[in-house]
């Protein structure tokens, strides 16, 4: 059998991440992201080995930049386009793994919106547009939730009355689950472990963050919920936030819910507190200035970090290693360094120079020997999407 082509698309609500990989070739023959969508400075931009370029989308939307992409594909392809994997955010209860897109699941994506407004039309977007230009090809969906499939009840239960979940689908689901599949599998690998008898926590931590304990290769817990705002303090979400502030801020300030929603959403996290940006390099280049603002933002980023980490040791049977992985737990050894401290108990020593040494995709072990294994590892979800598609082809 010829190797097989597999384009990655991730369409957000006003993007469109691509990735172009070959099964015969570690890496992607093209890569890039088509981005203010819909606005006036559209732009699509790619990298075909040490080739850059991009071009003005001129206002373009979805299916007009996916137009002008997919030539480049055909271009960069050494043989036909074998399939597309689209990247799904919410798959709700019924999928547990990736499938091809089929009227049904189609319909079934399209049910699952109302649990993720922001994400799951613009994913729809993406596939519509790719299905209407290339009809014959197969389209398989990748769920970021479908990993998260396997939680017990007790972990994926909100204490609420039951009807809520059994009518209208309250529940935890989780995200991130490409990223924290494809990283347990790295780190089972570079440490001489089976997946299947190894037990793993992972700090996804990015604009959007979550934890996950793994065992045995199953997500077992994880940090965010029936929605991406749970958990975690993030870029811009608040994550955990005491559930009565809604009515508080109603009842005080008259506050409506959407704006309640837009505050934790969008005015939180590291913006909110440290009231000057969303970004973990400006805060950590302000908190050497003396910036009190960004050094609290990062304590209490790090502090919340090391709470779930060890409340996720509860699901694992033991533990043999944490991995840091998403913008900030790939690049910073500061954000390392500070949530490890909290940890202590759990025996967690860091080794500075390795701490130091692991940034900008450098993949490796940061703890002390003799202490539980620390890994940071570049997590790459186009990858594990393309392995999907490539499973779910047979
Ligand atoms: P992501 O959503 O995974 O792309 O991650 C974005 C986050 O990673 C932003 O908060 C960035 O500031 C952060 N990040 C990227 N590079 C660095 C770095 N060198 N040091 C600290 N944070 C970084």
């Amino acid at each position: 059998m010829t190797a097989r082509n597999i384009l990655v698309i991730n369409c957000g609500s006003s993007s469109i991440k691509f990735a172009l990989a070959c099964e015969a070739r570690e890496g992607f023959i093209l890569h890039g992201l088509a981005e203010r969508l819909g606005e006036p400075g559209a732009v699509l931009a790619w990298q075909q080995g040490d080739l850059r370029d991009s071009i003005d989308l001129q206002g373009a939307g979805h299916e007009a930049a996916l137009a002008h992409l997919l030539p480049l594909v055909e271009k960069a392809l050494d043989g036909p386009l074998h399939a597309i994997g689209h990247r799904v955010v919410h798959g709700g209860e019924r999928f547990t793994q990736a499938c091809r897109i089929d009227a049904e699941v189609l319909r079934a994506i399209r049910d699952t919106a109302p649990l993720a407004p922001l994400h799951n039309p613009a994913n729809l977007l993406g596939i519509d547009a790719a299905m209407a230009l290339y009809p014959q090809l197969p389209h398989i969906a990748v769920f970021d939730t479908a990993f998260h499939q396997s939680l017990p009840p007790r972990a994926y239960r909100y204490a609420v009355p039951e009807p809520l979940y059994s009518e209208q689908h309250v529940r935890r689901y989780g995200f991130h689950g490409t990223s924290h599949r494809y990283v347990c599998h790295r780190a089972a690998e570079i440490s001489g472990l089976a997946l299947g008898d190894s037990n793993w926590l992972s700090a996804h931590l990015g604009n959007g963050s979550s934890t996950c304990a793994i065992a045995n290769g199953q997500s077992r817990d994880t940090s965010m919920g029936l929605t991406p705002l749970e958990g975690l303090m993030m870029g811009t979400r608040s994550g955990d936030v005491d559930p009565n502030l809604h009515s508080h801020l109603a009842r005080t300030l008259g506050w409506s819910l959407e704006r309640i929603d837009h505050m934790l959403n969008h005015d939180s996290g590291l913006l909110g507190l440290s009231g000057l940006s969303n970004d973990m390099r400006t805060l950590e280049h302000a908190r050497d200035q003396g910036h009190a603002g960004a050094a609290l933002a990062i304590e209490v980023f790090c502090y919340r970090l090391a709470k779930s980490l060890a409340a996720m040791t509860c699901a694992l049977p033991r533990l043999d290693g944490i991995i840091f992985t998403g913008g900030i737990g790939e690049n910073s050894p500061l954000v390392r360094n500070l949530t490890v401290r909290h940890l202590h108990v759990l025996n967690l020593e860091l080794d500075g120079e390795a701490n130091a040494r692991c940034v900008r995709g450098v993949e490796g072990p940061i703890h002390l020997a003799g202490h539980p294994r620390v890994l940071v590892i570049p997590t790459n979800e186009e990858r594990q999407i393309v392995l999907d598609t490539l499973a779910v082809l047979g």
